[in-house]
């Protein structure tokens, strides 16, 4: 899937210090492939890759971060960007009815999503009110009235015998209905094909023209892919529209359509649909879809605190130390990168949301306890200990042990797992300190 191709591509830049121009550039490659496999459109692909590779190679990079974090945050952005940045709400009439009229093809959930929207309204404190304006189907304005029925919302029908009624003066009649017994929303339901056919795109538009809507939704289901683009160009010409519903979001594992149809249309997503019940369904939020798709675990959260928390020179004089290596990466470093790290929240969460190190067991057991220890005994050291711990004999060491309460063994401990580490993190060169903190607390 997407997700699994984008993390192994994250996943193989970690530990890397510094990004070259080859390692940006391999990685704006497996995005490209990641998203082509999930059916993103070409052109979207294109756009997209070249804004996170302008970004990677441009940008004044957040010195919070490391280089994996910097990448996985632009495209995390990118993403929120392609699906349309900022969720988009619902434009109410200023005289009601606020007309909300459903487009789309046969099957792709308008019925199902008439109800789903319906609810919502409801929930929101509207009236709101069903048009059954699919007269296409012998069933449809039943199955619209049995949604309703469950949804609690009433439905606007032609009267039933009167043979094969005319949808357009059905729209108009609804709005006078919802006119004049003071329902302020108006939900049209109309009819779909199964491909699309200039004869239904003139009905969408005649029932459009005659309602005058506030909003056109089209409705689509996520799991054609490509092909729901090519409909919503379709429909955008023939009918024209304001914003898009995906539906069917629970059987669809590739994201390609919802990554596509916002920019191809230049539309936003501002509904989604993900089964089959009233109540699976929701406004949709880029971040949150974003976030899906990126399925960095807990990820984006560390990297939006690692970025309050983290002192920028600081790190970075802390960070230079250990790249310059030659043990000039003191305790009193440590301390300081320590303590910013913990204002972002206990230890062993901050550690459990780095992908992969949740599951580990032995890290959500770092002892809170055992942390406050390792920062007594360096708090128990002078400046010039802490900045070499080469000077450290044996007096030193029981004089640290004794002003902190442990045994020296303690504070060998310590020391001998601080040397061991800075080794580590000079060969991993890794700079925001994570493998250090981990193997000192274990
Ligand atoms: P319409 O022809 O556009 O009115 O589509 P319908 O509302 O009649 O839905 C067609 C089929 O898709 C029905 O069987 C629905 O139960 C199903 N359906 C609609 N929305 C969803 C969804 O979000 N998830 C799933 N799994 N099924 C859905
Ligand atoms: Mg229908």
């Amino acid at each position: 899937t997407l997700q699994d191709r984008l993390a192994a591509t994250f996943k193989g830049l970690r530990g890397k210090g510094r990004l070259t121009d080859a390692d940006i550039d391999a990685t704006a490659r497996q995005i490209r492939i990641a998203l082509l496999e999930a059916d993103v459109n070409l052109g979207v692909v294109k756009d997209f890759v070249a804004a996170v590779k302008q970004r990677c190679r441009g940008e004044e990079l957040s010195k919070a971060l490391n280089p994996t974090q910097q990448i996985i945050k632009i495209v995390n952005e990118e993403l929120v960007e392609i699906l349309g940045g900022q969720t988009r709400t619902v434009r109410f009439a200023k005289n009601p009815p606020t007309v909300i009229m459903l487009a789309g093809l046969q099957g792709a959930g308008k019925t199902t999503l008439a109800g789903k929207l319906a609810r919502w309204f409801k929930d929101e404190g509207h009236s709101p009110l069903l048009a059954a304006c699919d007269l296409q189907r012998p069933n449809a304005v039943t199955q619209l009235q049995v949604v309703g029925e469950r949804a609690g919302v009433h439905v606007f029908a032609p009267e039933p015998g009167n043979g094969v009624g005319d949808p357009i003066q059905v729209a108009r009649d609804s709005v006078e209905e919802a006119r004049h017994k003071l329902y302020d929303v108006l939900i049209i339901d109309t009819a779909g094909r199964l491909g699309v056919d200039a004869e239904l795109m003139q009905q969408a538009a005649d029932i459009k023209a005659a309602t005058d809507p506030s909003e056109t939704l089209f409705v689509v289901d996520a799991m054609i892919g490509q092909d729901a683009v090519n409909t919503a160009v379709a429909f955008q010409e023939g009918v024209g529209f304001d914003g898009v519903v995906l539906t069917k979001l629970d059987g669809d594992a590739r994201g390609g359509a919802a990554l596509s149809i916002a920019r191809v249309v230049g539309k936003p997503i501002m509904f989604a649909s993900s089964g089959e019940g009233l109540k699976d369904f929701d406004v949709f939020h880029p971040d949150r879809m974003a976030s899906r798709i990126l399925d960095m675990g807990d990820m984006l959260t560390l990297i939006e605190q690692a970025e309050k928390a983290f002192d920028q020179e600081q790190s970075q004089a802390a960070a230079e130390k250990l790249m310059a290596g030659k043990g000039q990466f003191g305790l009193d470093d440590f301390l300081g990168l320590m303590r910013q790290m913990r204002q972002m929240g206990p230890m062993s969460k901050i550690m459990g949301m780095l992908p992969g190190v949740g599951q580990m067991k032995s890290v959500s057991d770092i002892d809170e306890r055992e942390v406050d220890r390792i920062e007594a005994i360096i708090c128990a050291m002078t400046p010039a200990e802490r900045a070499d711990v080469g000077i450290l004999n044996g007096s030193r060491r029981a004089r640290i042990a004794r002003g902190t309460g442990v045994e020296v063994r303690d504070v060998n401990n310590l020391v001998n797992r601080f040397v061991d580490a800075r080794k580590m993190m000079n060969q991993m060169s890794q700079g925001m300190g994570g493998g250090m903190m981990g193997s000192m607390a274990r």
